[in-house]
Order: C-alpha cells, then structure tokens, then sequence
C-alpha cells in the first residue's frame, strides 16, 4: 500500500492514528536535531518530523532526500507545537518510523513553489514540473469543476454530446485551416475543424434537436497572447429556436457556472445591446461594461471655431475621466503618447479640464473661449474636478482609439475589478463586411448566419445595412461566445453565397453536402459556441488562456516540451508523395 491519506486530509482529529503516506518533497528544513519534511501531493502538504529519537538508519536515509524526491513514509499522526493556520493541514505533522526513496529526482530547473523563479518558455519545456505548482494546478482543476458543471447543465436541459470528426474538409471560419495529408489519397488533404459548424447544423437536420460538444477547434492564425492554435469551445445547436431561446438557455448556463463555481449569484437577465449602439457608445463589438464612461458625439458643439483638427474631422468624440481634472502635464503627455501609438492610432489628444473652482482649461483655449468649452463640458455632462479628453478624425479609426483610450483610463482608475462581472449581449451584428483589398463582402460570422428576416431585402440594394440574427456573449470586455440563428433555407443560403461571391460550382463544390441535407427538411435552428478556455481564465481571473491550457503552445505555435512541430522522417514523406521545396 502506497497511502492510507492523501497529503491534504490530515487533522488534528487525526491525532493517534498510524498513517501512510506518498508523495514528493517540497522541502527539507533540518534543524539539527529535528528534520522537517513538507510533503506534497495534489491535495496539499503535510509536515513530517524526524527528531532525535528517530533510528539513525532513518536519520540517514532523511539526508539524502532532495527536492522533488518521490517518497512513502509510515507514522503517527501528532499534534504540532507551532501550528500553521495557513495550511489545512496545519495542526498535525506525522512522526515518522519508516521512510521509502521511492524515485530519486534530480533538481528541478525552477523551484516548484507558488512564487517560481522558472522564466515562461523555461516552464513550458518542463510543463509537467509547472503543473505541480498550485496556481497551473488549481487553474485545471478550475478547467475540471467548470467542464463537469457545463455537462450538467446541458444534460439536465436535454442537450445530448456527439463528437464530430477531427479529419474534415475546410468550414469556412474565415481563419485558416491546418491540413494533414492523406496517405491513401496522395495529394489529397484533410483539414481539421475551426468549429464543428456544418456537423452540428447536421446534427440538427437528423432530428437531435439539442446538441453539445466541448471540443478542440484549430485555426492556423497568427498567435497573440490569448491564442492558440488549438483551442476548446463549448459548442451548441438547437432546432425549433428563435434568438431568445437561444440567448436565455445559455444565459442560464453562464449563470449556473457562475452560481457553482464562483458562488456568485446574477439575478437579473444579461443587458442586450445591438452592435450600432456598443460601437457609438464604446467603440467597441465587445465593451468592458464594468464602468461607464461613454463615448459623447461632439461634432455639433466643436465644429466652425476655426480648428482644423475638428472642422476637418469626420467624427469628433470624447469621454470623461471623472475626477481627473487635476491630472498633470506630464500625465496628460503620457496619455498622449498612449493614444498616439501605432496600436492605438490617433493622431492627437485634446484635453479640457474642468477645474474644481468651475474655471476651465484646455490644450485648445486659442480656439475655444470658456463659453464654447462650458457648453462641450455640458454636452458631456461634466463636472467641476472632471477631465474630457477628446479625439477627432476618420470615424471608424476614431471609435477604436477612444475605446482603447477608455479602456487605459478605466485602468489608470481602477475601475476594471477583476472580481466584479458585467456580462453583456450584443446583438444585431452586420451579416456582411466589405473588404477594400478583395473587393468582396465576407461573412462577419460565416455564412450559415441568417439575417434578420426584415432586412432580407437589402441584399439587392445595401448587402452592407443587413443585420445578422447573430449574438456574442461579452463579460468584462472579453468576447466569451458568439452564435446566430442559423439559415436552413436552400435559397436564402444562395443568396448569401452570392453576396460573398461564391459561384454556384464553387459553393456546390464547398457546401453541397450542407445544401443536399437542406433538401431534406432542414428544421428552423441555431447555436452558439463559447471559447472554454477563455472561460476559464475569466473564471479564474488571469488574462492568459495559457494557464487553463494543460499543454499549451508558446507564442510561436511551438510545443517547446514536445518539440514540435518537427520534420518527419523521408519515409513518411515517400509514403505521402510529398517532396518539401527548398527555399532558395
Ligand atoms: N462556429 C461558430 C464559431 O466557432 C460559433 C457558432 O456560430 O455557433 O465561432
């Protein structure tokens, strides 16, 4: 027998008994006569003693424990002098009669504690090691708690779990796709699923009628910090829905998560709000609704005072730092050297202050007496002791550098607590998005997304003005999920491969499995997908998906620990006809 206990069980009620445990040494304090041994396992730490009285065998054996050595040790569980109260464990420690080196390690390249000096890529060569440490451990067992908690939700509302093939062709998610080649069908490729999307619509025309799957999805992109090649959605479909039925089951299972996971209680229903109005409110598809802080429109109060910067502006806005009037030149310097990056895009910053003894005072008091400033303070409701802080030029490019710069101040402020959740549904996005290089539309979702059935009309005039019956589920300024109402008519589906410019062979080549089940009475459905591992962060409160990630890839796609990807042998080339060019 290994253990009677794990590392994490013992208490002082335990006091008495003989015990059995394993596990690895997480550090050896000797203090001459005494030797402290901190046992660890997944379940916790518990203190072993070997004091004077111990054999001298065993003295010796404890000499050549290092850390991360795998043990068994036999004794009686005793009260300790000096209790941790930081530790569950903490009352007792096990006096120890036997002790077992049950595998040697060598020293670790980084210590295995809470706070590690191991450096990021150092850490992922030896995930396995990484994983022993708390924060990695309890960010899985987070994954864990909140995977379960997902099926029961779903099970318990009828949803049934179906796997879909990894080996597919292309679905259109608009990234692109991984291929793997097939070794019977030389030349031939497979490609591994974005998303189940075309299964799961499938799945709804052969009558599941409520479908789930927590399910990896790969997407060739470039990497950023929050991505991985392969991730995990939580999928979902349903027949015979409209929007609100789909929005309302999994606004209860975000709720129910929340309930079980975090304890945290939402009594009220998520806030809806179309896509127009995040976009002219924060600039944003995906607003951190933790604070306010709303965009105001300034055209009309700024334009025809003679500067150039806003007469000549295609859009001017601002938002309003409350209590910020007192902000210094140098902050105000920072902050325009923050909008000014090529990230953020803006060309300049406009300030006004509006002192707390009613005076006001701008970076443009040449072209703004105080009466014109007084009524852009109004218009923006602001206060003695606020800062307004104001952007011009190009809309679109506009709204996103104020929304970078409100997320900045929302920081500088504090005001983006990591325990407070605001989530937020965004509905009503364009169907369509016209790209300027590849003069075409494409799908802003993909191009299984129905529109709203009254702007159906519009693809014959404006395919630009047509509104998705498509939703994203955002909390704290972080896109959690997306889905739509699906199209599950054959024509309504052609004339949205018409509008993305697909010819009829094109699509039939692509999707003609899709259209072919159409004709076989396609029910009205629709889903949704969360992004699980992004999730889990936002559960866990970290901004890196990484750590909820058991084996995730670095910033360049690679598996340092595996060391892939890798080339494969010449063998394995021949076998698939494929010969790998040389860059000259
Ligand atoms: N397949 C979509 C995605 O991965 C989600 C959905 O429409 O259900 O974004």
């Amino acid at each position: 027998m290994y253990r009677s206990h794990t590392c994490g069980e013992l208490r002082i009620a335990d006091a008495g008994k003989k015990v059995t445990l394993s596990g690895w040494v997480q550090r050896v304090r000797n203090l001459g006569a005494m030797t402290f041994i901190d046992l660890r396992d997944r379940y916790g730490i518990t203190q072993l003693v070997i004091d004077e009285n111990s054999s001298s065998d065993l003295k010796d054996l404890v000499k050549e424990l290092g850390r991360e050595y795998v043990v068994k040790i036999t004794g009686e569980v005793i009260e300790r002098a000096s209790k941790n109260k930081k530790i569950p464990t903490g009352e007792i420690e096990v006096k120890v009669d036997e002790l077992t080196i049950l595998n040697p390690s060598e020293i670790p390249p980084f210590t295995i504690e809470d706070e590690t000096d191991g450096g990021d890529e150092l850490r992922m060569k030896y995930r396995y090691l990484d994983l022993r440490r708390n924060p990695v451990k309890n960010a899985l067992l987070l994954r864990h708690r909140m995977a379960q908690e997902v099926r029961k939700y779903l099970d318990e509302q009828d949803f049934v779990e179906v796997e879909t093939p990894f080996l597919i062709k292309s679905t259109p998610e608009g990234a692109r796709d991984f291929v793997v080649p097939s070794r019977m069908h030389p030349g031939e490729f497979y490609a591994l699923p974005q998303s189940p999307q075309t299964f799961k619509q499938l799945l709804m025309v052969a009558g599941f009628d409520k479908y789930f799957q927590i399910v990896k999805c790969f997407r060739d992109e470039d990497l950023r910090a929050d991505r991985q090649p392969e991730f995990t959605q939580i999928d979902c479909e349903m027949s015979f829905v409209e929007r609100d039925d789909v929005l309302n089951t999994f606004e209860g299972l975000i709720k129910h998560l929340f309930s079980k996971v975090k304890g945290i209680e939402f009594n009220e229903s998520f806030k809806r709000m179309p896509y127009t109005e995040a976009m002219e409110k924060y600039g944003s598809d995906k607003p951190d609704l933790r604070f306010g802080m709303e965009f105001v429109a300034l055209n009309d109060v700024v334009k025809g005072k003679g500067f150039r910067v806003f007469d000549d502006a295609e859009y001017v806005g601002g938002i309003c730092a409350e209590g910020c009037s007192e902000y210094t030149r140098k902050q105000l310097d920072k902050l325009t050297e923050f909008v000014k990056r090529p990230q953020v895009g803006a060309s300049g910053l406009v300030y006004i202050k509006y002192n707390t003894d009613g005076t006001l005072k701008s970076s443009v008091d040449k072209f703004f007496s105080p009466e014109d400033l007084l009524a852009i303070a109004n218009v923006m409701e602001a206060k003695p002791g606020d800062l307004m802080l104001i952007l011009a030029g190009d809309k679109k490019k506009t709204l996103f550098a104020l929304s970078e710069l409100r997320l900045e101040m929302g920081s500088r402020l504090g005001l983006r607590d990591n325990n407070k959740f605001v989530p937020l549904w965004v509905v009503d996005f364009p169907l369509l998005e016209w790209d300027d290089e590849e003069k075409r539309y494409f799908a802003m979702h993909h191009p299984f997304t129905s529109p709203i059935p009254e702007d159906v009309p519009l693809f014959k005039t404006e395919p630009g003005k047509i509104r998705a019956n498509a939703y994203d589920l955002v909390i704290n300024g972080v896109e959690i999920g997306g889905g739509s109402i699906r199209i599950f008519d054959r024509e309504l589906q052609q004339t949205m491969f018409d509008a993305l410019g697909f010819t009829k062979e094109e699509a039939e080549k692509q999707f003609g499995f899709l259209m072919n089940a159409f004709k076989y009475g396609a029910p009205p459905h629709g889903g949704i997908a969360f992004g699980f591992d992004r999730l889990c962060s936002l559960f866990g409160g970290s901004e890196s998906i990484r750590d909820y990630i058991a084996f995730p890839k670095n910033n360049a796609g690679r598996d340092v620990m595996i060391d892939s990807p890798s080339p494969i042998s010449d063998k394995q080339l021949d076998e698939l006809q494929i010969e790998i060019k040389k860059n000259e």
